[in-house]
């Protein structure tokens, strides 16, 4: 659409000028002032190392390049453009946020979306829009990054850390098997939704996803799937959430016969109460409450779930082979070589192909790269009554994190420099709220994570801090004739 707003730049190479200039004007990035410390390998220790370069790992690093903290290392194992779910198993034409979001600008009018959309759509084409295509969405994401000049290195996984008093120790790998080892101050989880655990991949009396001989015929929703492959099959999906429904239609528009639907619940959930949780107060002030009103606040929004985005729901029953099931867990699933029986509390089916979408697990301590710190890491469950805890095990499990992100210890003093790794993804949803996993809250996240990582790269250094203040010269009144030399001065103060 042409663009006809005087203040609109007519093309996206334009607005990236504009965005180009705001970022100057702000003086970013400002010049690096954090200390260089040496690491045991007698090199620059990494300031920070950020795993995951996905929205939340990006947008924290770019916060931390607005704050003059340069020295930072941003990896991710996947290939540009194959971070996070948008362009791999993301299964929705758009996304479920309306389009009013912010979050990845950091406040930055020139680097919001709707400014990246109106340099390609006019201001008229921004009415228009109805939802934020995913693949725009994608694709802004990664301008971001180009625009805000933030290094990713993909094709590089985390394999494990360990954590030193000093520095975390991180051992990375390429995509040529070729491991690195890297010392740094402060490492940043930021692994996405599965990032605090796992998909769930769900066994059944008579399925193990590590021995089935038919893997071919079951999925999870978050797995690389060939649709096209689908056509003229019977699918059935377990869950009925928002994956669920992204899937099921994916399957209908490549020409699947039938999609079957389970729900254990009676009905679809109604309400998405943490729509509720999107204003300052909350996402500012919920990680001031106490354990116990936090724990109140969210085992309630887990409780009550999620309902799919409509748009979801009615792609799905613009088909006529798309059913749902309500009431109907599955109890036992057996794959052959013609089929996945499925066996539920009512009856026995046979389909093509199951698709569990099932969701993502929490289990922080169970994920491989944190095995060596793996006892020490306190949960929420440390911090509750056994018996609260064993009313909501799922938030039990969630880790116990500090003010700004930071893994604690279960036993106080036990594993010193724990508080060096940052869990930034949705691991931090019971202590934090969903401040560094969906769109609305990731800008007060990153900024809140950087604030806390800013204080203690500059706090740790205070003494050395303290010498450049005191050798600190500038030559202000050099031009004027009440300029003194520093060695002829009388000084105010002396220095400790
Ligand atoms: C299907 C789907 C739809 C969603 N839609 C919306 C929506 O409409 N609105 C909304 O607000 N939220 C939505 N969300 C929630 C949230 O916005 C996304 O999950 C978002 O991707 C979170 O960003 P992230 O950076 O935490 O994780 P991701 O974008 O998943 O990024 C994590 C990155 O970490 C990398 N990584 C993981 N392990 C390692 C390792 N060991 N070493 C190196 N790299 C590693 C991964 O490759 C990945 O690129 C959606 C989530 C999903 C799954």
């Amino acid at each position: 659409m042409q663009n006809t707003h005087p203040f609109i730049a007519r093309t996206l190479a334009d607005h990236e000028l504009l965005a180009a200039l705001d970022l100057a004007r702000l003086n970013y990035p400002p010049a690096n002032w954090v200390k260089t410390r040496t690491g045991p390998d007698n090199k620059p220790l990494i300031d920070v190392l950020i795993v995951g370069a996905g929205m939340c790992g990006q947008t924290a690093a770019f916060a931390l390049l607005r704050e003059g903290v340069r020295n930072i290392r941003i990896i991710d194992s996947k290939p540009h453009g194959k971070e996070g779910p948008w362009g791999t198993y993301a299964r929705m034409p758009t996304l479920r946020s309306p389009k009013q979001i912010n979050g990845p600008d950091l406040g930055i009018p020139s680097l919001t979306f709707r400014a990246w959309y109106e340099a390609q759509h006019g201001a008229e084409g921004w009415a228009d829009l109805y939802k934020i295509s995913r693949l725009d969405w994608l694709n802004y994401l990664l301008w971001i990054r180009r625009v805000a000049g933030i290094p990713v290195e993909n094709n590089i996984t985390l394999r494990s850390v360990d954590a030193e008093p000093e520095w975390i120790c991180a051992t990375l790998e390429q995509s040529n098997a070729q491991t690195e080892t890297v010392y740094a101050r402060k490492v940043v989880l930021a692994l996405g939704r599965e990032g605090s655990g796992d998909a769930k991949r769900l066994t059944f009396p008579s399925f193990d996803p590590e021995t089935d001989t038919n893997l071919t015929r079951v999925f999870h929703s978050s797995d690389e799937i060939d649709f096209k492959a689908l056509k003229g099959k019977r699918i059935s999906i377990l869950g009925a959430g928002a994956s669920s429904f992204d899937n099921a239609g994916t399957a209908l528009e490549a020409g699947a016969t039938s999609v079957t639907m389970f729900a254990r619940r009676p009905h679809l959930p109604q309400v998405n109460k943490s729509k509720w949780s999107v204003f300052s107060g909350f996402m500012r002030g919920y990680a001031a409450l106490d354990t116990q009103a936090r724990w109140r606040m969210y085992t309630y929004i887990f409780d009550e779930q999620s309902p799919p985005p409509h748009e979801s729901v009615l792609r799905c029953e613009k088909h006529a082979g798309f059913s749902i099931r309500f009431s109907e867990p599955w109890l036992d699933m057996q794959t052959t070589t013609a089929g996945v029986n499925i066996h539920t509390s009512k009856g026995a089916y046979t389909f093509d192909t199951a698709i569990l979408a099932t969701g993502f697990s929490i289990d922080l301590p169970a994920r491989q790269e944190l095995a060596s710190i793996r006892g020490s890491i306190a949960l929420w469950k440390d911090h509750v009554p056994a018996e609260v805890a064993a009313s909501h095990p799922v938030a039990a499990r969630f880790p116990f994190l500090g003010k700004g992100f930071e893994l604690t210890e279960r036993v106080p003093g036990s594993k010193p420099g724990l508080e060096r790794i940052h869990i930034f993804n949705w691991g931090s949803t019971m202590s934090h709220g969903a401040l560094s996993s969906d769109i609305p809250g990731m800008a007060t996240g990153a900024l809140r994570l950087a604030d806390n990582i800013v204080q203690t790269l500059f706090s740790e250094d205070e003494h050395l801090h303290y010498a450049s203040l005191l050798a600190f010269e500038d030559p202000e009144l050099a031009p004027t004739s009440y300029f003194i030399e520093r060695d002829k001065r009388s000084s105010a103060s002396t220095p400790e």
